[in-house]
């Protein structure tokens, strides 16, 4: 056995599970990947076990184990909601997993933990507001304040995916259904780049700021950062606005 200390970390995504292993100096031990199994909620557990398992036979020792997943854990309920992996929605994720890895998990927003990690040593180091956008297969946001991520009493505190899209032309009314329930999010319109790539003119945000959009996305796609997603991590609610405008 190893006797470092490990840290493996997990990004639960909607079409990719990836996990990295951290040695005590944040040093990346190991790194793996696998396909998100689609609408299945017991194969989706049985592949973080596979992903845990295998890093820990790899480096002969047993670690600490977070996981970011897109949706968050229930205050009230205790259930995942408002999760893009909807196969996800209504689990007990936290229990389940604990169980399935023998051992005490922490699980926090996806956005969230993009929004901390920039804060503490990325691009938003230093700054008292970081505001945190992913756009990906869904649309996420996480706040940090003081270094401290704002979740509120409901746990969705920097959701922006699911406002609106600010401004709506009357064409655009009433937009796209969203699985929360509203109409015409940010989420049901700047989700996605691939399709963004595609056809850029066609894409409502993009016809309405085609060179933020079309530059953000083509860098953060063709650098294939590290959630294969488009992030952007913006340092005041106003950009944030002005972002999907
Ligand atoms: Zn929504």
């Amino acid at each position: 056995m190893r006797n470092e200390r490990i840290r493996i970390g997990i990004d639960l995504g909607g079409t990719k599970i990836e996990a990295i292993a951290l040695g005590e100096d944040g040093r990346v031990l190991a790194r793996r990947r696998v396909p998100t199994p689609t609408g299945d909620y017991e194969r989706t557990l049985r592949a973080i076990v596979e992903l845990v398992d295998g890093i820990e036979g790899e480096l002969k020792a047993r670690g600490s184990v977070g996981i970011g997943i897109p949706g968050m854990i229930s205050p009230a309920t205790g259930l995942v909601k408002n999760a893009n992996s909807i196969v996800l929605i209504g689990h007990a994720l936290d229990k389940d997993l604990r169980q399935a890895l023998r051992r005490e998990i922490r699980i926090a927003n996806d956005a969230n933990c993009f929004a901390i990690s920039e804060a503490a040593d990325g691009a938003g180091a230093g700054a008292e507001v970081v505001f945190g956008v992913i756009v990906g297969t869904g649309t996420g946001g996480g706040i940090v304040v003081r270094g401290e991520v704002l979740t509120g009493p409901n746990a969705i505190a920097g959701e922006w995916g699911h406002n609106p899209l600010p401004w709506p032309r009357a064409e655009e009314l009433p937009g796209p259904e969203c699985y929360c329930g509203w109409r015409g999010t940010t989420k049901t319109r700047a989700a996605n780049p691939a399709s963004l790539l595609k056809s850029p003119s066609s894409h409502p945000v993009a016809r309405k700021k085609p060179k933020l959009v079309w530059s953000a996305t083509k860098t953060a796609w063709r650098a294939g950062s590290p959630t294969s997603s488009t992030s952007l991590i913006l340092t005041s609610s106003c950009s944030a606005v002005a972002y999907p405008t």
